[in-house]
């Protein structure tokens, strides 16, 4: 039932693109507020735009507060001043929805640029356990709140080729599933969402056609294209619905894992 996010307020990771950017405008069509976070100032005011275009044409009169806050997950002094920086009316946050995520590379262990491990897993990892800290105190506080991480199914699966990127992917599965487990019998819901392919199918996993495999092939377009061919993937929206399906459930029902995939495999 859509009507349960009427006025809840939800922070973003990662939502100037792909998965992120449509959940804030499926979060905003739902009569939520939301605060959009990323790195990207412009792309992330254009998805802010969206976010009110898309809540006005819901005809919904509740909600329709939005923020976009441009700040690197990975920094964690950008993470501390964050609450400055968010309009007072927008700070009783109700959903964290922990998207921000990349992939560099699909060299094998030996030729793996040591910077871009650091930057994998100070974004995937270390961010977004700075912000689960952040808003999980607030959450424990008032006794109410739900924290969606992006996962993958490379936190699942390893594969040739992903040894940082299924690190850290399971370092989200592992930090969720604690979290799951720490906060059971409290009303705070912990969903971990898996987006993927069955990865000993298929040579390259990551089967949402974002931006994410431009980012993987370091901007090569065709290379990031050619991963699709022959297949339907998924889109950033799919995986939002799933996103807003697991916030909207009834409150003594948690979704703790989703992992979705294409029907077809490459
Ligand atoms: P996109 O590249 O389209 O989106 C990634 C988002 O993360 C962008 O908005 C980017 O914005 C943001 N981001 C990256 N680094 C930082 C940072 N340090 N601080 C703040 N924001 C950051 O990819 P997707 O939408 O596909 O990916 C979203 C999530 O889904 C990721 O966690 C990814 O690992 C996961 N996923 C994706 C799959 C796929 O096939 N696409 C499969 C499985 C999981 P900006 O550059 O403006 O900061």
């Amino acid at each position: 039932n859509a009507t349960r996010l009427i006025g809840k307020t939800v922070l973003v990771t990662g939502a100037s693109s792909g998965i992120g950017a449509a959940t804030a405008v499926l979060f905003a069509k739902g009569g939520a507020n939301v605060i959009l976070l990323a790195r990207r100032a412009e792309a992330l005011a254009k998805v802010a735009e969206a976010c009110a275009a898309a809540h006005k044409e819901s005809g919904l009169h509740q909600g329709g507060r939005f923020a976009a806050v441009q700040l690197d997950v990975s920094d964690k002094k950008q993470i501390a001043d964050l609450w400055t920086k968010v309009p007072q009316e927008l700070r009783d946050v109700d959903i964290l929805v922990n998207n921000a995520g990349f992939v560099k590379g699909l060299e094998h262990v030996g030729d793996i640029n040591e910077q871009e491990v650091e930057e994998m897993f100070a974004t995937n990892v270390l961010g977004l356990i700075s912000m689960t800290q952040l808003l999980v105190r607030d959450f424990k506080k008032k006794q109410s709140g739900h924290v969606i991480n992006l996962g993958s199914i490379a936190g699942i699966e390893p594969y040739a080729g992903g040894s940082i990127y299924t690190a850290t992917k399971h370092a989200v599965n592992a930090f969720s599933g604690s979290l799951l487990r720490e906060l059971v019998n409290t009303p705070i819901r912990v969903t971990e969402i898996q987006p993927g392919n069955l990865c000993s199918y298929t040579f390259i996993p990551g089967m949402v056609e974002t931006e994410f495999s431009i980012v993987r092939f370091r901007g090569n377009e065709e290379a990031a294209k050619k991963v699709y061919d022959g297949l339907e993937p998924l889109t950033g929206q799919d995986i939002a619905e799933e996103i807003v399906w697991a916030a909207a459930r009834p409150p003594h029902v948690n979704i703790a894992q989703v992992l979705v995939f294409p029907v077809n495999q490459a």
